[in-house]
C-alpha cells in the first residue's frame, strides 16, 4: 500500500483540508471571492483607524497589531514585544489571504518596511493592494488619543504626524493598486467609491 508519510504529507492535507473549510465558509457567505480581497489602513495613532474598521467590516475581517500585542502579552501598550506582535500580525494576515478571505489589516504602517510587507503578502495571494491613509491633523489626533483608554500620548503623535507626511509622499510611488486618502470630512465618500 503506498501511504504518504510526513511533515509534507500532513501540510498538504491540512491546506486540503482549510481550503475545503474555505470553500464551506464562501458557501455561507463568510468570505469574499472578490478580486479587491483587502484594506491595509494607514494612519497615526488616534487617526480613527480601528474605529472606522469596526464601523466598515465584519470583526473577523479585522486582524489589528494592537489585537496581537495583546495576545501575546496582555498589555496593549507593551514596545518590548513588537517583533512578537508583528510576526502574529502577519501571520494571520498571511493565513487568511492563503484562504481568499478579505482582510483588513490594521496598523500604522507608517514605516515604509512596515507598507511593504503588507504589499507583498496581498500580492503573493492575488489581491489588489489597497492602502487607506488616514491624514487627519495631530491636533485632532491627540485630542481623541486624550479621550480613549489606550493613551500613546504627544510625543508619539508627534513621531507619526511627521512620518504621515512622509507615507503621504511615498504611497503613490509604492506600487499599490489603489491609494485612497481619507480626511475627517469625507470617510463616507471614500467608502462608496471603494465599494463600486
Ligand atoms: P486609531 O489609533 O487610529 O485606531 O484610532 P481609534 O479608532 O482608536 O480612535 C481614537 C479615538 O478617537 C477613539 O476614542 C474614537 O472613539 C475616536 N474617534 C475615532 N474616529 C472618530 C471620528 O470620526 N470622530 C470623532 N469625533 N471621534 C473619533
Ligand atoms: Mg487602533
Amino acid at each position: 500500500m503506498n501511504v504518504k508519510v510526513g511533515v509534507e504529507a500532513h501540510k498538504r492535507s491540512d491546506q486540503d483540508a482549510d481550503k475545503q473549510a474555505y470553500r464551506e465558509r464562501q458557501r455561507q457567505g463568510a468570505c469574499h471571492d472578490r478580486a479587491d480581497q483587502g484594506r491595509v489602513l494607514c494612519g497615526p495613532a488616534g487617526s480613527g483607524k480601528s474605529t472606522f474598521a469596526a464601523q466598515h467590516f465584519i470583526p473577523t475581517n479585522i486582524v489589528s497589531s494592537d489585537y496581537c500585542r495583546a495576545m501575546i502579552c496582555d498589555d496593549v501598550n507593551n514596545q518590548q514585544v513588537n517583533r512578537d506582535t508583528f510576526d502574529l500580525f502577519y501571520y494571520i494576515i498571511q493565513k487568511r489571504m492563503f484562504l481568499g478571505c478579505f482582510t483588513v489589516a490594521d496598523s500604522t504602517a507608517l514605516q515604509s518596511e512596515a507598507r511593504r510587507k503588507l504589499r507583498e503578502l496581498s500580492r503573493r495571494s492575488g489581491y489588489l493592494g489597497c492602502l487607506l491613509i488616514f491624514n487627519i491633523p495631530p491636533e485632532i489626533c491627540l485630542k481623541r488619543d486624550k479621550m480613549r483608554q489606550r493613551i500613546v500620548g504627544e510625543q508619539v503623535v508627534a513621531y507619526h504626524a511627521g512620518l504621515l507626511q512622509r507615507t503621504l509622499q511615498d504611497a503613490p510611488h509604492e506600487g499599490w493598486e489603489q491609494v485612497q486618502v481619507l480626511g475627517e470630512e469625507d470617510m463616507d465618500a471614500i467608502i462608496e467609491i471603494l465599494a463600486q
